[in-house]
C-alpha cells in the first residue's frame, strides 16, 4: 500500500515538475493568437475600398544580436521573471551556466529587453533585435558550457537571419547611462574572431590625427554620446575589459580609431 501511494507521489510530483510553466505557455499561445488577428485585420486603418493586399511579402527579421547577462541568481529565477506579467520584461533566449539554451518568445516576435536605448540611428532596438540573456550575477566569470552554447546559437542565427559582424552588440553598448551588461569579463574578442562583433587589431603602428576627435569616432561605432562619461566607461568595459574611468588614454583612443575604421 505504502509502495503504491510513494508512486503516485512521485508521479505527481514530476508531472507537476513538466507542467511547470503550462500555465503561461497557455498564455503565449493565447496571445500569438491574438497577434496573428491583428495581421489578418486589412486594411489597418482607412478605406476598404481602396485596400489592394499585394502578393509579394515576408516576415520582418531581426538585424542585431544583444547579449545580457540577467543580474539574477539563477536561471530558474530568469524564467520565472519573463513569465509574470507585471516585470514587463523578457528575451527571447535564456542560456543556463550548464549550457541549456531555453527559447522563450519566436524570433520574429518583438521581445521587452533593451529598453530605451539606441545604436547609430537605430532607436527602437526591441523591435530590430534578438535579446539573449546568460545567466550571472552581474559581477561573476560566464561559464564555458553556457558561452559554447551561445556560439551555437549565434552562429544559427548569423546564418538565418544574415545578421551584420557589426550587429552583435551588449545591452550595455546601447543603454551605458542604464545598463552595464554583460559585465566587463564576458568574452568579446574570442566573440569577435568567431564573426560576432567586433574587435581592435594591433594598434602599435597607429598615428593618431591631429584633429582626432574620440567622441565623434564613438559615434560613428555607433554608440550615443549624449552623456559622454557614460558612453567612456561602456566603451572601456566592452574593449579594454576594465571597470574604469571614463578618461580616455592615448591607447584606448587608438583603440576607438581602429573600432572606427571597421565600423565606416
Ligand atoms: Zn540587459
Amino acid at each position: 500500500m505504502n509502495r503504491i501511494l510513494v508512486f503516485f507521489f512521485f508521479l505527481i510530483f514530476f508531472s507537476c515538475q513538466a507542467n511547470k510553466y503550462a500555465a503561461t505557455n497557455k498564455v503565449y499561445k493565447r496571445q500569438v493568437k491574438q497577434l496573428a488577428k491583428e495581421i489578418m485585420r486589412q486594411p489597418l486603418n482607412g478605406n476598404k475600398k481602396t485596400w489592394v493586399g499585394t502578393t509579394n511579402f515576408g516576415l520582418r527579421k531581426p538585424d542585431f544580436v544583444i547579449i545580457h547577462h540577467t543580474a539574477q541568481d539563477s536561471c530558474e529565477q530568469t524564467l520565472k521573471t519573463f513569465t509574470m506579467p507585471r516585470t514587463q520584461v523578457s528575451a527571447h533566449y535564456v542560456i543556463c551556466k550548464d549550457g541549456t539554451v531555453h527559447h522563450m518568445l519566436n524570433d520574429y516576435l518583438r521581445a521587452w529587453h533593451a529598453g530605451t536605448g539606441s545604436w547609430g540611428n537605430n532607436r527602437d532596438i526591441n523591435s530590430c533585435s534578438i535579446g539573449i540573456g546568460l545567466d550571472n550575477d552581474g559581477f561573476e566569470p560566464f561559464a564555458e558550457e553556457q558561452i559554447n552554447s551561445l556560439l551555437v546559437l549565434l552562429d544559427t542565427l548569423k546564418t538565418r537571419y544574415n545578421i551584420p559582424q557589426n550587429n552583435f552588440i551588449g545591452h550595455g553598448d546601447i543603454a551605458p547611462t542604464r545598463k552595464n551588461d554583460p559585465n566587463f569579463s564576458f568574452p568579446w574578442e574570442d566573440l569577435a574572431s568567431l564573426g560576432f562583433g567586433i574587435w581592435y587589431r594591433d594598434t602599435s603602428a597607429i598615428q593618431l590625427p591631429e584633429d582626432f576627435d574620440a567622441i565623434r569616432a564613438l559615434r560613428i561605432i555607433g554608440y550615443s554620446v549624449q552623456d559622454t562619461p557614460a558612453t567612456i566607461m561602456q566603451f572601456k568595459r566592452h574593449f579594454m575589459q576594465v571597470e574604469g574611468d571614463s578618461i580616455l588614454a592615448e591607447g584606448d583612443k587608438k583603440v576607438i580609431y581602429d573600432l572606427m575604421k571597421q565600423s565606416m
